[in-house]
Formats: C-alpha cells, structure tokens, sequence
C-alpha cells in the first residue's frame, strides 16, 4: 500500500483522461493519471478514429448538438497533428479525408441532399450531392444500387491508439505521471475532496477528475449522486482487401469503411446493449460485414485479420458530461462522449483543465452539468 500528494489526480487513461493531464501539465499543474489496466487499452485504443462532427457517417446525420465542442476538439487535432510528433517522435496517422456518404433509396437521399447544406455550414467543410455516376467516378467499387452520394471534405481521421500513446508521451514531457490501481472510492472533508482511495493505497488530493469513460457510473455510489452513464458497445473488422487501398471514407447508415495507413480495411460497427462484455462476437462481425458488402459488394473476398469491440460511455440522455459535482468541491466529471470520444477528447481535456486552473471556460458547459442526472 503507497500513499502519495498530487495537485489533481485524473482517474482513467482513456483519451479523455490524458488529453486533462496533458492541458493540466502544459499550464505546470502536477497531476497523476491513475488507470487500472493500460492506458488507451479501451475505446480509446480501439475505436476507428475518424474525426468528423456529423452524428454517423451517413447521409442522414444529425449535427452534433455541441457544435462548440466539436470545432474545438478538431482545431485541437488540426494542431496535434504536427506538435505530437515534434514532441514525440510518434506518428499519430492525421489525414484529412474526404468521405463518401451513401444513399440508397429516395428517402434516403432527400434526407441527404436536406444534410448537404448544414454540413456546408460547419466550419472548414464543405459538401455536395453527386448523382451515382459522378460518386463512382471518384470510387468505382460502391454498389451499383447507390442512387448517389454526399461528397464532404473537411473530416480527417487518426490512429486512436497511437494519439493516446503520443498525447501520453507530450503529457509525461511536461511532468504529469501514470499510476497503476484502481480507484475505488473518494475522501472529502467540510465538503471537499481530500483524496482517492485505491486498491493498493491511497492519492491525497483536492482536485480529482472523474473520466473512467462507461465505468464512470461507478461513481455513483462514491459520490452518493446519480451519474447516468452507461456502456455502448461497438465493434470494428480490419480485412486484407483486394484491389487498390481506398482513398475515401465510405459511410452509410452509421456504417464506414477506408483503408487505414497500416494497408488494412477497417470497417464498422455495430451498436449493442451488452452491459461491460468487450468481447467480439460473430453475430457482429455478420453484421458488419453484410454493412460492407451493401456499400461496396466487390469485398467478398476481403480476409479477416482482426475483430475488436470496445465500449463507448453514453449518458442516458445523449448529452456530454462534464463539468463539477454538487457538494463535492473539487471533484469534476468528463465523459459521455459516445460515438465522438476521439474527436471530443482533446477538446473535453481543455475544458476541464480551463475549469481547474482558470475556474471558467470560453465554451458554455452548463447544460452538461453532471447534477442534471440527480433532478
Ligand atoms: C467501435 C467504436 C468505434 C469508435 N469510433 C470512433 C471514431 O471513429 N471517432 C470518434 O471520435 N470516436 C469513436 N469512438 C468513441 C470513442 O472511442 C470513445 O468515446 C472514447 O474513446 C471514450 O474515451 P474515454 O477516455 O472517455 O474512455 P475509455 O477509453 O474507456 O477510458 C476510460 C479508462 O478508465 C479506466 N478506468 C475505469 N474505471 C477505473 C477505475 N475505477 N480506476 C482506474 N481506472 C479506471 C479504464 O480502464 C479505461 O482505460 C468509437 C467507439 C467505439 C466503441
């Protein structure tokens, strides 16, 4: 049992998790990241890693509802993309890159040609519907029962798991550190929190950030406040594809595919209520791969090389979690970005360290307040 000081200790090592103790660390606070497996060894490691502020990768996409966030979490990532490497030396695959969106019945494309001008909107992107023949002209292989495509440009995507392992290395650089354990409880005294309790002993300090992704609901009972926090579970197929590496994303109905720099196609995903099993199922690699060949039917023959599933922490009402907890001075909460975390990331560590070191924001957080769940 090892008992230690931090100024703010930052419970999980997923990407929300480091890119708090990286801000934190860059504005010369100490802070100690404590995870209980590996870091990026969840979500964080294994999602897809496109970076696009669209709801799903379809041609019917809401907007996200926090469009702030999201400019923020790519203008982060547009910066990253260089000073990680310098930083690091590790490569973290930023691309830009222009998706396909499908459409493959009426309804479905005048929902997307309703979609093109809003994602015209956003900053940095545009969009434009192409009638089937002018999208096969710029990818051959997409079905031929395409009845057209949104053509966007503006997203990008990364290696997630090789962002969290720079974001950890440009974090360490600066002074933050990463302790092994598992928290299993909170100290307060006079409403304030004094410190964590772990498995193998305990962290003094009166600054504790709660982003354990899905299993931040297990601070519900520390915190005796609900925090409505759930998993969704996802999974991703990487193939040996023939032919030549795609140059596009290709989405529809929540679906995607491209070829990633390591020459494999990931395609995905799935979204299921499986409580915290993150094993890979074969139902769900049926059904990704009946996805796949709707959006480009020449892939049959593509070979599977790796099947993961993970979990994506999603509040019972969709939205964000972030910001501090009642009665619990100290304490700060960031989660809940479901499907986005690796965009949001960045952006949900800033914000938090902002709330710590500056007591303020510049992006309106209120309506994520984690004590909307004890109304
Ligand atoms: C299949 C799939 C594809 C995805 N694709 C994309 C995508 O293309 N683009 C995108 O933006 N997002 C994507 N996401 C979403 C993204 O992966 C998540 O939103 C994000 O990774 C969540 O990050 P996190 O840091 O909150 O949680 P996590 O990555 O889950 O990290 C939380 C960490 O906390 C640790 N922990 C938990 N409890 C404790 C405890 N008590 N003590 C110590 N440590 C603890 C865990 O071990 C874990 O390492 C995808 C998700 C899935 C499932």
């Amino acid at each position: 049992m090892t008992s230690s000081v931090s100024d703010v200790v930052i419970v999980g090592g997923g990407i929300v998790g480091i890119a708090t103790a990286y801000f934190l660390a860059k504005s010369g606070v100490k802070c100690t990241v404590i995870e209980r497996d590996a870091v990026g060894s969840h979500a964080s490691g294994f999602a897809y890693g496109g970076l696009s502020p669209t709801g799903d990768s379809d041609a019917s996409g809401n907007l996200l509802p926090d469009a702030r966030v999201s400019n923020e979490g790519m203008r982060l990532h547009r910066e990253f993309a260089t000073s990680l490497q310098a930083e690091t030396g590790i490569n973290t695959e930023f691309r830009e890159r222009p998706t396909l969106s499908l459409a493959f019945t009426e309804q479905e494309v005048r929902t997307a040609k309703a979609h093109v001008s809003k994602l015209g909107q956003i900053e940095g992107w545009t969009a434009r519907w192409l009638h089937a023949a002018d999208a096969r002209a710029i990818e051959p292989r997409i079905s031929d029962e395409a009845l057209g495509a949104i053509y966007s440009e503006g997203g990008a995507d990364v290696e997630p798991y090789r962002f969290v392992l720079a974001l950890l290395g440009a974090a360490e650089n600066l002074g933050a550190t990463i302790r092994h354990g598992e928290v299993t409880g909170l100290k307060r005294e006079s409403g304030r929190v004094t410190g964590v309790v772990l498995n193998n002993g305990e962290v003094s300090s009166d600054c504790v950030v709660l982003a354990a992704g899905p299993w931040t609901g297990d601070a519900s009972s520390w915190l005796n406040i609900p925090i409505n926090v759930s998993p969704l579970k996802g999974q991703i197929l990487r193939l040996r594809a023939p032919g030549m590496p795609f140059r596009v994303s290709i989405g529809w109905d929540g679906n995607y595919a491209t070829t990633k720099p390591d020459g494999l196609l990931w395609t995905g995903t799935t979204e299921e209520e499986a409580g915290f099993d993150e094993n890979p199922t074969p139902e769900a690699r049926d059904q990704i791969m009946t996805s796949l060949l709707k959006m480009i039917p020449s892939l049959e023959d593509a070979q599977l090389v790796q099947q993961t599933a993970c979990l994506r922490p999603l509040a019972d009402d969709g939205q964000l979690v972030l910001g501090g907890v009642p009665d619990w001075d100290g304490v700060y909460v960031a989660t809940g970005t479901g499907r986005k975390g690796i965009l949001l990331g960045p952006a949900m560590g800033l914000i938090t360290s902002d709330l710590i070191t500056k007591g303020a924001t510049d992006i309106p957080i209120e309506q994520f307040s984690p004590s909307r769940f004890a109304r």
